[in-house]
């Protein structure tokens, strides 16, 4: 908390907290693998972009919040994690709204073990469906701000269950598809790999971004153009990919079969060569 170390029991924020009246603040959800911090300099790249967008100034540096997710797994003992970095606003003037009276931001680095998705999910596929609450319009609240407000989601992700779905398929107020709950969406037709662009509503993912880095390594063109419920239900493939669910594979969507109900070859390479890049690129240490 702050650059201290704290135990889990003691490290309480005060009911003040602009975080909890208002979410007023930001965060990362990360993942560090046998001992890689799985691209950390970029979801530090992205916490301050968010931040910088609510006016929030994060008390540390890169470098020092760096150290700080090292430093918090190495008394954990974590060769494998996930991280989440918190910063909010702190505790200002009571109930006032007014941001600028609050000049002391709060950061947390927590660590835990984390348990992976089953592994059969990764072999059978999982079904979503399209809910009915779109997603944030960037010109009301950019979903590109990682921030503490994260209702949007959490109202499709009430939609998603009572639905009996793994996660919801969330459009634009266009009509267009966006992205999942806490994930981004691509698909496959006939050998092309299309996903929505940023501007239609899906947040810059970091395991998105990766995936694209991947399939261009392999000379696979990725195209960042609208989508419609039309093509999803068409598709070869569909695939989400986010810092929990890494790569994994769609076979049923709105109750559509998707192409045999089975993980498509492209998403099968892609969940293989993820695992490669995960314990690769980023922030090595040891315990
Ligand atoms: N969309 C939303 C709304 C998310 O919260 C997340 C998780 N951060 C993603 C997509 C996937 O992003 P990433 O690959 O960086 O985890």
């Amino acid at each position: 908390m702050n650059g201290e170390l704290v135990k889990r029991d003691e490290a309480v924020v005060s009911v003040y907290d602009r975080g909890f009246l208002f979410g007023d603040g930001v965060f990362e959800g990360i993942r560090a693998y046998n001992g890689n911090v799985f691209k950390l300099k970029e979801h530090l790249v992205r916490l301050f972009d968010s931040a910088k967008a609510i006016m929030l100034n994060i008390p540390l540096s890169h470098e020092e919040i760096e150290q700080a997710v090292v430093k918090t797994l190495k008394k954990n003992q974590l060769h494998t994690a996930y991280i989440r970095i918190i910063v909010s606003r702190g505790v200002g003037q009571g109930y006032n709204l007014d941001p600028f009276v609050c000049n002391r931001p709060q950061l947390f680095v927590m660590t835990e073990g984390f348990e992976a998705f089953p592994r059969h999910l990764y072999e059978t596929g999982i079904d979503i469906v399209t809910v009915a609450t779109r997603r944030n319009r960037s010109d009301v609240l950019s979903p590109q701000v990682k921030s503490l407000n994260y209702l949007n989601n959490i109202l499709v992700k009430i939609e998603a269950i009572q639905a009996g779905a793994k996660d919801g398929l969330i459009m634009n107020t266009d009509g267009y598809v966006a992205e999942g709950t806490t994930n981004n969406i691509f698909i496959v037709k006939n050998g092309k790999v299309v996903t929505p662009a940023i501007y239609q509503g899906a947040l810059e993912g970091i395991t998105r971004s990766s995936i694209i880095e991947i399939l261009n390594k392999f000379q696979v063109a990725v195209n960042e153009s609208p989508l419609t419920r039309h093509d999803i239900h068409t598709a070869d493939e569909v695939f989400l990919t986010g810092t929990a669910s890494e790569v994994i594979p769609v076979v049923k969507v709105d109750g559509r079969v998707v192409a045999d109900g089975k993980p498509g070859e492209k998403t099968r390479l892609l969940i293989d060569a993820f695992q490669q890049l995960a314990v690769t690129d980023g922030v090595k240490f040891s315990l």
